[in-house]
């Protein structure tokens, strides 16, 4: 028979890497939580025209990244993004009239169909956050300098942030208008998909990798020359509480990101070039004013951001311990695995992750398989252990092993697992304890 495989781009995480993962969900959970923010959970599985009417019509992603079919006559589309879901679900279950400020944060695979590399796939994880009813710089700064202090805690070294104004609609207009007029003599230079965008979406020009695109762009007027007087404010404004809160940061006049949505303040933040390659951008994010009101809304100002883990993975240094349990429980015969099996309940109970082998394997393959799994303490059950109630203790730590009475046992391997804080990183609310 064929054998069948997971569709091109979109992998399986296997448990032996799944404790950086939790790592990097936990820390954000947990950072998200410090600065007030709650979690929301949308659906995958969004109509169509939110993605279209939010993103784009013109943008990369809705014109050839979406995975879109028809169910029942009406369009559904895979997430290929957080804000569009998150910002229907506020208007949608009113949100606005419950309170006058909103922070989410999610975290959840998105879809998006682009050509597989390393850190760009067609399921990806993304960690996003949106605030709700503050259209001051304030939250901005707030929420870069969180995303700076997350990444410090995941150890990713050599981050930079990138910040830029897009101004309001009007500003667009006129921008739009002079952009134009720069590309449109150049017309012929420009990659194909370039010479549509001219007409369809020439900001998006900016944000394209290809060469000759790059080439025409450098001589192009800049934003920054068409703010009004309440973007500049506004900018100026943001880089003021960022320099005062210590954040170094580059003003990057071309920055545009892939997204319609976005007014005003957008940033980026990147990693080191050397690991990540072309996708260093670990975390994109920005002002989006008009979506609330775009989606039926009142109007509502909004900023937020999303993190790829995908990449978050690549960039990071930290290391998590492999250890799979803490103690096993040997038990040598049937009657001894009655017992084994009980007392792999009493440690469980006291936090000790343990595994008991009821498969009637021999000590010798059962201590293999201790160290397999990166126990440290192996309770070893005989019937000779049954007949005078008492266990073996072996350490494999410290190598040492003594006999005696099952509730002595307990408290020794709680002693040593526990007490010593041994596998933190794979206990459930390890982090969550460990820096609370
Ligand atoms: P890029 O310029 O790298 O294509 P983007 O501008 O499309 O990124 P956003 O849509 O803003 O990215 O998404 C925010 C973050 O999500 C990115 O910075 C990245 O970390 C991650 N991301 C985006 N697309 C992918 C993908 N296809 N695979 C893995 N991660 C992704
Ligand atoms: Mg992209």
């Amino acid at each position: 028979m064929t054998q069948l495989r997971a569709v091109k781009g979109m992998n399986d995480v296997l448990p032996d890497q799944i404790g950086r993962w939790h790592r990097i969900e936990r820390t954000f959970a947990r950072t998200m939580s410090l600065h007030g923010f709650r979690e929301v959970r949308t659906p995958f599985l969004e109509p169509t025209p939110l993605f279209v009417r939010t993103v784009g019509e013109t943008t990369d992603i809705v014109e050839k990244e979406m995975y879109t079919f028809e169910h029942h006559g009406e369009s559904l589309t895979l997430r290929p993004e957080g804000t569009a879901g998150a910002a229907r679900a506020y208007v949608e279950h009113n949100v606005h009239a419950a309170e006058p400020m909103t922070r989410w944060w999610y975290a959840g695979p998105m879809f998006r169909a682009e050509r597989p590399q390393r850190g760009r796939y067609r399921q990806f994880y993304q960690l996003g956050a949106e605030v709700f009813g503050d259209e001051g710089p304030g939250c901005e700064a707030e929420v870069i300098d969180l995303l700076l202090r997350f990444l410090q805690d995941l150890s990713i070294p050599g981050v930079r942030v990138v910040i830029n104004s897009l101004g309001g609609g009007a500003t667009r207009l006129r921008y739009r208008q002079a952009l134009v007029e720069h590309l449109t003599p150049l017309l012929d230079s420009l990659s194909h998909d370039s010479q549509r965008r001219l007409r369809t979406n020439p900001l998006r020009i900016l944000d394209s990798k290809d060469e000759r695109d790059q080439t025409a762009a450098l001589g192009a007027p800049t934003i920054d020359a068409f703010l009004d007087d309440g973007d500049r404010a506004h900018f100026e404004s943001l880089r003021k509480y960022l320099d005062a809160l210590g954040t170094t940061y580059t003003v990057e006049k071309r920055l545009v990101r892939g997204l319609d949505y976005y007014t005003r303040t957008l940033f980026e933040i990147t990693g080191a070039q050397e690991k990540l390659g072309a996708g260093s951008t670990l975390v994109g994010g920005g002002r989006y004013d008009s979506m609330v009101a775009d989606l039926g809304g009142p109007q509502v100002p909004a900023f937020g951001f999303a993190a790829g883990i995908e990449r978050l993975l690549i960039a990071s240094e930290f290391e998590v311990a492999s250890n799979v349990i803490d103690a096993l429980v040997a038990p040598l015969g049937s009657e001894a695995a009655t017992v084994g099996l009980g007392l792999a309940r009493d440690l469980r109970r006291e936090g000790i992750r343990c595994e008991v082998d009821t498969r009637g394997k021999s000590l010798r393959s059962q201590l293999r398989r201790a160290d397999a799994l990166g126990a440290r303490i192996v309770l070893i059950v005989g019937d000779k252990e049954i007949a005078e109630g008492v266990v073996q203790v072996k350490d494999l730590d410290a190598h040492s092993e003594e006999r005696m009475p099952i509730t002595q046992a307990v408290r020794v391997v709680i002693d040593r697992c526990v007490a010593a804080s041994r596998n933190v990183d794979s206990r459930p609310s390890a982090d969550f304890a460990r820096n609370s």
